[in-house]
């Protein structure tokens, strides 16, 4: 079974390391927006918090307990949304740090949900399907108590795919007596997956690109591409990019990256990928480190493997006029500094990959209506949302004097707030 590489999780320390950055980026906005502190206290701890530990039987008969999390942040909004982890190394920091990120990325896209994150402490590579299997219903029955279509809708993360979502969907089903599709999104389309799924992060990030691009005057066939990851969303923003007329000037993997200034032959790349393992060795393509693809001659950098990798260090010598953030936490705070001086537009994390929620969000109303769109009318929805959300920003950002990570958390978070504050505090 494929998994999702692992590679761009959190060590065990980090975790704790993640919770405080995006509380100090809350108190920021916060700060901006002058929240009135009984909002703040309200927005700055999860609202739920399940830890559950629960036995899962081996192959060879050997039992052992596993420990996984349920974080819902903020329920302000609608149900939580946010998907499962499965990592060794993952912590409930780090889980409470995410859930309160899909908060805000719901918030800004406009979708009716507060953020949730989910995990289990668990390398799923060493493991065996069937041991797969009867963890991933275990834990599914654990966290059933807070999981719903009305209350908090898994998705894949991490470690976790459509199948996981599967058996997740399955097996509440199997409590319920009956079929509840609208309990996880990202499940396989031949049980009520969404057409675009799959492609939704990429093709989303691409459509705001195209509106930021537009935005800066920049021509779409003079815009060469520099991306940073290979995967699900990376090639996605490759093959959308190259459809739109844009050049793909290097493209990279975790084996190292391939650079051709006059545009790369993104299918050739992609299919010596999936032939060799890795983009590098391609033909009619020079090779390069993925430190030297960040720092290349470029229109926009999209960084879409690590977190971290835009730093104090490199940030000066990125040339790109446009950083649309694929990955989640792509730039360091100093590197963000320095980017805003030298007026390059940096597109955040929590706007630039909301495709993946935004059709997950189309998943669960098609469940819940029993109604399935067609992959066209997934991506025109996808495309209004997405470009509403830039436009916004943009517009707070202007209006501010700010940049657009800071834009982005003050709209999100004072669209959480007005809805506490408009529903009251209970009793
Ligand atoms: P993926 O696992 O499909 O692909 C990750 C890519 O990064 C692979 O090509 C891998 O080789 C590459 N990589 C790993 N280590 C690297 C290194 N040291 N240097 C360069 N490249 C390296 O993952 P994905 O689904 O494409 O996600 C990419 C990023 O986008 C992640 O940060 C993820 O958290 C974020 N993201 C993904 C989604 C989604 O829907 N898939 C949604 C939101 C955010």
């Amino acid at each position: 079974m494929v998994m999702t590489d692992v590679a761009h999780t959190a060590a065990p320390s980090e975790g704790a390391d993640l919770l405080s950055t995006v509380q100090q980026q809350f108190d920021e906005a916060a700060d901006l927006l002058d929240l009135p502190a009984r909002l703040r206290g309200i927005l700055r701890a999860p609202q739920r918090e399940l830890t559950v530990n629960f036995p899962v039987k081996h192959d060879n008969g050997r039992i052992e307990v596993f420990q996984g999390f349920r974080v819902q942040h903020n329920l302000a909004r609608g149900p939580t949304k946010g998907g499962i982890r499965y990592h060794p190394a993952v912590t409930l920091d780090e889980t409470r740090a995410l859930a309160m990120l899909m908060t805000w990325k719901c918030a800004l896209a406009g979708l009716p949900y507060g953020g949730a994150k989910g995990a289990v402490v668990v390398d799923p590579k060493q493991l065996s399907l069937g041991e797969i299997e009867r963890l991933t219903r275990r834990f599914a029955t654990e966290i059933s108590v807070a999981i719903g279509p009305e209350r908090d809708i898994p998705a894949p993360d991490i470690g976790t795919n459509p199948q996981i979502m599967a058996w997740i969907m399955d097996t509440i089903s199997m409590h319920q007596g009956h079929t509840v599709p609208a309990v996880v999104t990202g499940k396989p389309i031949n049980i009520g997956g969404s057409e675009g799924r799959l492609e939704a992060t990429g093709r989303g990030l691409t459509y705001v690109l195209t509106t930021a691009s537009q935005h800066l005057g920049l021509k779409i066939p003079e815009i060469r591409l520099a991306i940073q990851g290979c995967g699900n969303v990376g090639s996605t923003v490759a093959r959308e990019a190259v459809a739109l007329g844009m050049k793909v000037v290097a493209l990279s993997d975790s084996r190292g990256g391939v650079y051709n200034p006059h545009g790369l032959d993104v299918e050739a790349v992609l299919t010596h990928k999936a032939r060799t393992g890795s983009v590098a060795g391609v033909a009619n393509a020079d090779s390069l480190s993925n430190e030297e693809l960040l720092e290349i001659e470029c229109d926009v950098l999209v960084p879409a493997a690590l977190s971290g990798v835009i730093t104090a260090q490199n940030a000066s010598r990125i040339k790109a006029q446009i950083i649309a953030e694929a990955a989640n936490g792509p730039t360091t705070k100093a590197a963000d500094a320095i980017l805003y001086d030298r007026g390059c537009l940096v597109i955040p994390d929590i706007l630039a990959n909301a495709g993946g929620v935004t059709v997950s969000y189309f998943e669960w109303v098609q469940g819940l209506q029993e109604f399935f769109w067609s992959e066209r009318e997934v991506n025109a929805q996808l495309r209004r949302v997405m470009t509403n959300a830039l436009q916004q920003v943009l517009r707070v950002a202007a209006e501010r004097q700010v940049d657009l990570r800071t834009a982005a958390y003050m709209l999100a978070i004072q669209r959480v707030g007005d809805a506490v504050t408009t529903r009251g505090i209970y009793p």
